[in-house]
């Protein structure tokens, strides 16, 4: 297992994991590490033009959801959390290095090594400059948006969605939230999360068109967004906050879908499929890729089947009808529309019904959401 950053390390992301996330992290053994430094809560806030919807994704669509693409709900869990990279990928690595794998970080993948078509290892230079090869009956591209291993191989987006957010977030100290926060208002959004290290995640996002008229005053734009989305979190932020660092941004997160498998290759999370980051889904889907890619290899390499068989389940949920709606329901989403009067009478309706305010909110992290197509 490589890669080219040295950790503890960030990637330019927000880190919101829904429950479905932290329930990987509990079946792999590690969410106890992650909560040991990490607030976590049972409750995520949905806020739209004022209307508050309060609740969480119940329990039963949980399980059958893992049940649907695991065949079990072991480690099931309800808690929702924003885990700093820095923290998690370092959990993640030692826990791969304990399974056995032999880790190599500061390692920059540059080329696939090929054989008659197909790929029989990777190229590439450690930190000190020397150059390795190294040969694998598979190699697996888990390497992001901007996959080397897509690259090598010459392959094309497809699906590919233009419309899509910018985003700009930052640490602030001095207050304490007790769960997350996704507001819209108009054309705007605002995420709030406590995290690690004492603080609170605050992102704002908006239409990617509107993207160089918000940056022309980005402290300014960012505080009034706050203000304007949700006046009593701007208030907050100005009497009690301290912002920790500088404010990062993403400008382009066009959404796309790569090819999944071929000769000797997979590809898996944001490098086989990238999202918006209004629902903040990526960081769960890149840990269910792992795990179905995991189950999938092990029937292939222990002789059960072959691999492009033993890779159908992986391809029948990544692409399947359940994936494609919630593909098109979060890029929808990304176009920041305002909602017109009908949706906000509907989004008001849903808040004296418990039950319906938790399937919504299971629906927007991708649970209980079914294709039309
Ligand atoms: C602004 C923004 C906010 C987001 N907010 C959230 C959120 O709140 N919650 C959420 O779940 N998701 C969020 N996401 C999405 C999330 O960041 C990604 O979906 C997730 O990181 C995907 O994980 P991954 O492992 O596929 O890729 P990455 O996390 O990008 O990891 C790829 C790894 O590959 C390594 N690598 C790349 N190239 C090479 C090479 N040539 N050689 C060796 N190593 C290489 C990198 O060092 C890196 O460690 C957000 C994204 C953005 C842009």
């Amino acid at each position: 297992m490589v890669d080219r950053a040295n950790f503890p390390s960030d990637v330019p992301s927000t880190h919101f994991v829904w429950p479905h996330g932290l329930s990987y992290l509990n079946r792999w053994g590690l969410l106890k590490q992650v909560l040991a430094t990490t607030p976590s809560h049972t409750v995520l806030n949905v806020v739209q033009d004022g209307i508050e919807l309060s609740g969480t994704v119940p329990l039963h669509l949980l399980r059958e959801h893992f049940r649907e693409l695991h065949g079990d709900d072991s480690g099931v869990v309800q808690r929702y959390a924003s885990v700093r990279r820095r923290v998690l990928d370092k959990i993640l690595l030692d826990a791969a290095a304990d399974a056995g794998a032999q880790v190599r970080t500061g390692f920059v993948v540059e080329e696939l090594i090929q054989d008659k078509g197909r790929v029989v290892g990777i190229r590439g230079k450690t930190q000190d400059g020397r150059s390795v090869e190294e040969r694998a009956r598979v190699v697996v591209g888990a390497d992001g948006r901007n996959s080397s291993v897509a690259r090598a191989l010459g392959l094309r987006k497809h699906d590919v969605r233009h419309k899509c957010t910018f985003a700009y977030w930052g640490y602030y100290s001095g207050f304490t939230l007790p769960s997350a926060y996704m507001y819209q208002r108009g054309r705007l959004g605002v995420a709030a999360a406590p995290t690690n290290f004492g603080q609170n995640m605050l992102l704002v996002w908006g239409p990617r068109e509107l993207a160089e008229e918000f940056r022309v005053d980005l402290a300014g734009n960012f505080e009034q967004a706050l203000d304007l989305v949700s006046p009593e979190l701007g208030k907050r932020v100005r009497a009690q906050g301290k912002r920790e660092g500088r404010l990062f941004a993403t400008l382009d997160q066009s959404a796309y879908l790569r090819p999944l498998f071929g000769q000797g290759w997979v590809l898996a999370g944001d490098a086989q499929c990238f999202k918006d980051q209004c629902t903040a889904i990526g960081m769960t889907h890149a840990f269910r890729d792992a795990e179905l890619l995991a189950a999938g290899l092990d029937d292939w390499l222990s002789g059960d089947s072959a691999f492009d068989v033993a890779l159908k389940h992986y391809e029948s949920c990544l692409r399947g009808p359940a994936a494609t709606a919630y593909y098109d329901y979060v890029c929808a989403q990304a176009e920041m529309r305002a909602l017109d009067h009908d949706e906000l009478q509907f989004l008001s309706g849903l808040r004296d019904d418990q039950q319906q305010t938790d399937h919504f909110i299971a629906m927007h992290g991708g649970i209980a959401i079914h294709s039309t197509r």
